[in-house]
């Protein structure tokens, strides 16, 4: 296997797929593979019991608050989000920093709801998150919607935003952690809700996790679809309908990884801490490579890189991919480099990348 830099779906731990591997055909003696079993099966409800409790553990989370695991991906929060939070009027609020979180603004703008841009860097070209001074809620805020890390602009907050009105009332605040999620330690408690799409520090592609506390469970829409619903799905256990059973399997072992291999979310955020410092001072130390980040807003996941000269650009990919550092091409929208670092990728992957790096440039930069 060759070190995986993708930004989504991204590379799983080793040891989670060897044991998924092992566990394929056979679940345990059931005679049967966990694709295969019903998810109101006690084998199945097991798994899934566990997967929670141990997403419990890793994040410390407080009792109330209900861990959901629906599908549709992040992208379909950016719309069950105001159906559930916004049942009894009041505006939207957004903190834009990226792609990402416009995509969120354009999904509560095309159901027709009200929406307010409470803070935004598009000033500084999307290289520095607004400062808290700068944000400011509307008067009739429900809620402030932000993304924790811009995975596409490699823009991470160094600060939780406070979602506190004009008339001083704090309403909840709701954070896309898609691209940052048990990556280091969390204070849940901060947070009204909190969503991820599995695909990245969680799981397979085809789960999406929502954290939701439980006094939001009851200001949706009247309209919306039960799926759509988090209180219904809260209360059916996320299996209104027929969950992904298999994805779901797989973020638990996730979890165990976390727990068993690596000690915790704070070994974790250590670990990544490494991993992003060295790469972004290799960076920083070149004379070919670029980041343009602040220093205190740079993304410890996702950390995109220009080449001085973008005619290298197409050589740098395919002597990486030769060299079995694959997935380093940035997003489409933007081009250059990006080299995912979530928690699946091993410390190794980034020193091979950083001496992968430095050969180019004394052969090419
Ligand atoms: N939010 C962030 C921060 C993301 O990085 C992504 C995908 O990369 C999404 C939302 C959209 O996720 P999905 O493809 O699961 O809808």
């Amino acid at each position: 296997r060759h070190y995986n830099f993708c930004a989504g779906p991204a590379a799983l731990p080793q040891a989670v797929l060897e044991r998924a591997q092992r566990e394929l055909l056979d679940y345990q003696g059931h005679g049967l593979s966990i694709m295969e079993m019903s998810h109101r099966s006690d084998e199945f409800v097991a798994i899934a019991e566990k997967a929670e409790a141990d997403l419990r553990e890793l994040l410390q989370l407080p009792d109330n608050y209900r861990v959901l695991f629906l599908q549709g991906g992040a992208s379909l929060q950016f719309a069950m989000l105001p159906m559930n939070l916004l049942g009894n009027g009041g505006s939207a609020n957004f903190i834009h920093t990226g792609i990402w979180g416009k995509k969120a603004i354009a999904e509560a703008r095309h159901l027709g709801f009200d929406y307010y841009v409470a803070a935004s860097s598009e000033a500084n070209g999307q290289t520095a998150v607004p400062r808290p001074s700068a944000l400011k809620l509307s008067d009739q805020a429900a809620y402030l919607h932000y993304t924790a890390n811009e995975t596409i602009g490699g823009l991470e907050f160094d600060y939780t935003p406070e979602a506190v009105r004009p008339d001083g009332v704090e309403v909840p605040l709701v954070c896309d952690m898609s691209s940052s999620i048990l990556a280091a330690p969390l204070d849940v408690s901060k947070f009204g809700i909190i969503y991820a799409g599995a695909q990245k520090n969680i799981g397979p592609a085809g789960l999406t996790l929502v954290i939701v506390r439980d006094d939001l469970l009851d200001q949706a829409c009247k309209a919306i679809p039960s799926l759509f619903d988090y209180k219904a799905m809260a209360e059916g256990g996320s299996m209104v309908n027929t969950p992904p059973t298999y994805a779901w399997y797989l973020a638990g072992l996730v979890f165990q990884w976390l727990k068993a291999d690596i000690g915790g979310l704070d070994a974790m955020g250590a670990i990544n801490a490494r991993k992003a410092a060295k790469l972004y001072a290799a960076i920083d130390t070149s004379g070919l490579y670029s980041n343009p980040i602040v220093a205190a807003n740079r993304s410890r996941m996702n950390v995109p890189f220009v080449l001085a000269d973008s005619r290298l650009d197409a050589d740098f990919l395919s002597e990486a991919n030769v060299a079995g550092l694959l997935n380093l091409k940035g997003h489409r929208s933007v081009g250059g480099m990006r080299a995912s670092l979530y928690n699946a990728v091993p410390e190794d992957a980034v020193d091979t990348l950083i001496a992968f790096m430095a050969d180019f440039e004394q052969r090419r930069g």
